[in-house]
């Protein structure tokens, strides 16, 4: 803090609550009768905030699985479309997004952390660029593409 907002007393830090940043997902998000969603099912960095907005897709998913299951008569194989739909996803846009998000804010080489932010603003003054990367930063692209599965 005092190498942020120095002031000259000593900031009192009452309390530290360091905590590990995964990245990690399980190799099935069901199994017989469990299911799993959300940081149950995959963690990653907080940078970017995915996490729990990935978690909330997961639950949308979920609950059009057991929606259809319990009312309108899909068999348990409604369960695998819901794995093949939201676990891809999570590895490769949530996990793999929160995971560069994280090394740029980490980047300590001043040279290689201009060029990283260099490139994000290039990208925030292109139109086309921008829409896409807000599309995928936003998850949007990866619910539409998990749509797409059957
Ligand atoms: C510092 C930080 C910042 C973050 N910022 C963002 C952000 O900006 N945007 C974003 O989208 N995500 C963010 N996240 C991630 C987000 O907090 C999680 O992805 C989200 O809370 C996961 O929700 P969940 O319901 O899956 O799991 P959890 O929130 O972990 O909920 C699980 C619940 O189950 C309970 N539980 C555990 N074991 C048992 C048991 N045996 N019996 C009964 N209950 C039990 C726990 O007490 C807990 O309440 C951040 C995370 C961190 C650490």
């Amino acid at each position: 803090m005092q190498g942020i907002v120095a002031q000259p007393r000593f900031y009192d830090v009452s309390e530290v609550r360091p905590y590990r940043v995964h990245m990690r997902i399980v190799p099935r998000y069901v199994v017989g009768q469990v299911v799993l969603a959300g940081d149950a099912a995959h963690v990653n960095s907080p940078a970017g905030g995915m996490g729990l907005n990935g978690g909330i897709h997961d639950a949308f998913e979920l609950a059009a699985a057991l929606v259809a299951m319990l009312r309108e008569g899909a068999d348990d194989s409604r369960l695998e479309l819901y794995d093949r739909r939201r676990r891809p996803i999570a590895r490769e846009a949530i996990l793999l997004q929160a995971d560069r998000n994280r090394a740029r804010m980490r980047e300590r080489d001043p040279v290689r952390r201009r060029a990283l932010l260099a490139e994000l603003q290039a990208t925030a003054d292109d139109p086309i660029r921008c829409k896409a990367h807000l599309l995928r930063s936003s998850m949007i692209d990866g619910l539409r593409n998990a749509a797409l599965i059957s």
